[in-house]
């Protein structure tokens, strides 16, 4: 029996530890048509399904990639905040499942602050991390859009949110509820300082976010198939004993229904975003210049010609006369000519006389 222990084994162990090697995690089946994807071909095509275009979950980091201009970001620590203060138990603490998210994502919480160009216009944004406890809405992620919108305030820039959630942090109770209207003020802040305010939809928005800061963008732009709602379709369907409608809550539904603006496919969401950005942030600049050249050219502008954008205008007709000075001095030079040309025959006259 030598050759079974000495040769068959050892083919055997081999084999079976090369299939030890290999990645379990090759191949995705794609939720919604079933077809098999390999793990490269969705990197290559954003984690969109190759057969039919579903929108699968994406990585934070990925996603924050496919929109900064050249994948480049810098992130912002959102502000530490007191963990766990109701000292919460159901199953397992708290704190343990707090932790467990921690180490896994290696953040803080359920936020990332990145900051950054998008078609070479400043972004500030908001993004959630939904592997990060269901990305649900605590007090930390609260405090992190806080921190995102005074930044997006401080530094001139428009102010982004994705919202990839599932509400409100259960185990922080009522504390999780008030991020609510914190959320709803920092948002204004932004409003009240005239810049724009982007929220892109990604699946799913529920809950807590989906009633708060997620549904006041000035443009509400969602990707494709995600689900957006407050309530589960399900708890919706037995309250009120009705059949839904099928499509209900979801992003292409709400476009139909006015809720959102633009449903946009991933592989467009850079190209968009820097259109609307570049019409919504040269707005302001746009209105400054055509304000400045109104107060000098026309009377009708209220005084808007005088502070600061006075300068624009004046230093254009000081251009414009620069650009005069040759034509005006030929013309000083011809009168020259002409009366030296009559001084000269008035002498030569009196000199004949
Ligand atoms: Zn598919």
């Amino acid at each position: 029996m030598n050759w079974l222990s000495n040769f068959i084994r050892p083919k055997i162990r081999s084999f079976v530890s090369q299939q030890k090697d290999v990645p379990d995690n090759l191949w995705q089946k794609c939720p919604a048509c079933d077809g098999m994807l390999f793990h490269r071909d969705l990197d290559e095509n954003m984690n969109v399904c190759t057969h039919c275009g579903h929108h699968l979950k994406i990585d934070v980091d990925q996603r924050l990639n496919i929109l900064f201009d050249d994948g480049e970001w810098n992130e912002i620590r959102a502000p530490h905040v007191p963990v766990d203060p109701l000292k919460f138990k159901d199953r397992k603490a708290y704190s343990a499942r707090l932790k467990e998210a921690q180490s896994k994502s290696k953040r803080e919480d359920a936020i990332v602050i990145a900051t950054g160009t998008i078609g070479g216009q400043p972004v500030v944004c908001a993004a959630f991390d939904f592997s990060f406890m269901g990305g649900s809405m605590g007090a930390g992620v609260g405090e992190g859009i806080v921190r995102a919108a005074e930044e997006a305030v401080r530094t001139h820039s428009a102010f982004m949110v994705i919202p990839s959630s599932g509400g409100a942090r259960m185990q922080e109770g009522a504390l999780s509820l008030m991020q609510m209207p914190r959320t709803i003020i920092a948002v204004e802040m932004v409003k009240d300082a005239k810049l724009p305010y982007i929220v892109l939809l990604a699946d799913p928005t529920t809950g807590g976010v989906s009633a708060s800061f997620a549904m006041v963008g000035d443009i509400q732009i969602a990707e494709p198939g995600c689900m957006i709602g407050f309530a589960g379709k399900r708890v919706i369907q037995e309250t009120i004993r009705e059949e839904l409608p099928p499509g209900f809550q979801t992003a292409e539904y709400l476009l139909d229904h006015g809720m959102i603006d633009m449903v946009v496919a991933r592989k467009d969401l850079h190209s968009t975003l820097s259109r609307v950005l570049n019409l919504l942030m040269n707005r302001t600049g746009r209105e400054e210049a055509r304000g400045g050249s109104r107060g000098k050219g026309s009377k009708s502008v209220n005084g808007s010609g005088k502070s600061g954008k006075g300068d624009i205008s004046s230093a254009a007709k000081a251009a414009r006369n620069v650009a005069k000075l040759p034509s005006v001095k030929k013309k000083v030079a011809a009168k020259i000519t002409k009366k030296r040309a009559a001084m000269t025959s008035k002498t030569i006259r009196k000199i004949a006389d």
